[in-house]
């Protein structure tokens, strides 16, 4: 089936379910455009939350991966959400277990709770603040300036950017993107000579010796927008790949090289790929009103919890006038 017979199909498709796509950054190109020639949605998880709730659609598409369902139905609990496949989690989702978290939390209860949006909605159920990658920094140098000791979950590698930028006083989950914790130091810095005509852009859950060879560090939104205002030939990326197509689409004249993943000998140099995103593509935007398994379900008490902390990042990012994240 061509491009055009897709778009065709997956048109009526929408219209016949009072549906619209709303897609990550991170999943595979022709999604995405289907997403855009559709009339949905590309952006980053928050954004994606909000947009949905601004649809007049009765059901919700969502083409990413769990979390950013659950968000979405946390948000818009009267529609119907459902996933292009269930099956699609991420790494610091699974590693944040709700049983052992509880656990820390209350060892620590003297702490505020700050989880990352890649988290169930089972652990915002029981956080006080949900944050994304764009707001981490005000965020966390508001709560301490109001004198708070802070729990942080799930990534490690975007809670130590967080304390190395603001110095806050925060206990670490030990948690990580499989994707982004693969970036390898020495290759990068070998790439980096080979094009020194170039900018780095990084996302914050890498590790910290990544982070320090960037030229910006930020959210998706911010990286795409990096990626748009640089003067340089080449862009080295270090997010996950499926972004490389909203940078291209913005600057078809400059040259993306994704910033290595293995080392010395390895026959595929840059493989940052998200497994999960990667379940992502066009046959299942043809199956997805007839999977019967993809609809996200919580119950009314979980969305009720994990609404309050959602919404407090939401009314702190307009109130700061921040609008990208993770
Ligand atoms: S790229 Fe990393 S953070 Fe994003 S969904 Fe995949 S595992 Fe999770």
């Amino acid at each position: 089936m061509s491009y055009a017979d897709h778009l065709i199909s997956i048109k009526q498709l929408l219209l016949k379910n009072n549906a619209k796509i709303i897609a990550h950054y991170y999943v595979d190109e022709q999604v995405q455009r289907l997403a855009e020639d559709t009339g949905g949605f590309v952006g980053d998880s928050l954004e994606m939350a909000r947009y949905g709730s601004k649809q007049k659609e009765t059901t919700l598409i969502v083409a990413g991966v769990k979390f950013m369902g659950e968000t979405a139905k946390i948000l818009n609990p009267d529609k119907k959400v459902l996933m292009l496949d269930i099956e699609a989690t991420c790494s610091l989702d699974t590693g944040c277990d709700y049983a052992e978290f509880k656990e820390f939390c209350d060892t620590h209860n003297d702490r505020d709770v700050v989880v990352y949006a890649n988290t169930s909605a089972k652990v915002k159920s029981i956080s006080d603040w949900v944050v994304t990658s764009s707001m981490a920094v005000p965020l966390i140098e508001h709560l301490t300036s109001l004198g708070k000791k802070l729990i942080w979950a799930p990534d490690k590698y975007l809670g130590n950017y967080v304390i190395d930028t603001t110095g806050a006083d925060m206990l670490l989950w030990d948690g990580s993107c499989i994707v982004h914790e693969e970036y390898k130091t020495i290759e990068l810095k070998n790439m980096i000579a080979k094009h020194p005509d170039c900018d780095v852009l990084v996302h914050p859950e890498s590790p910290r010796s990544i982070i320090q060879l960037a030229n910006t560090v930020g959210s998706t939104t911010r990286l795409i927008e990096a990626s748009k205002a640089s003067k340089k030939k080449y862009i080295i990326v270090a997010t996950e790949k499926g972004i490389l197509y909203q940078m291209k689409k913005f600057s078809p004249n400059k040259i993306f090289l994704e910033a290595p993943t293995e080392g010395e000998g390895a026959t595929c140099k840059s493989c940052g790929r998200c497994p999960w995103m990667n379940l992502n593509i066009v046959q299942k935007l043809l199956d997805v009103f007839n999977a019967k398994t993809n609809e996200i379900v919580l119950s009314r008490d979980i969305i009720n919890k994990a609404k309050k902390p959602i919404d407090r990042m939401i009314n702190f990012n307009l109130n700061n006038k921040i609008n990208r994240a993770s």
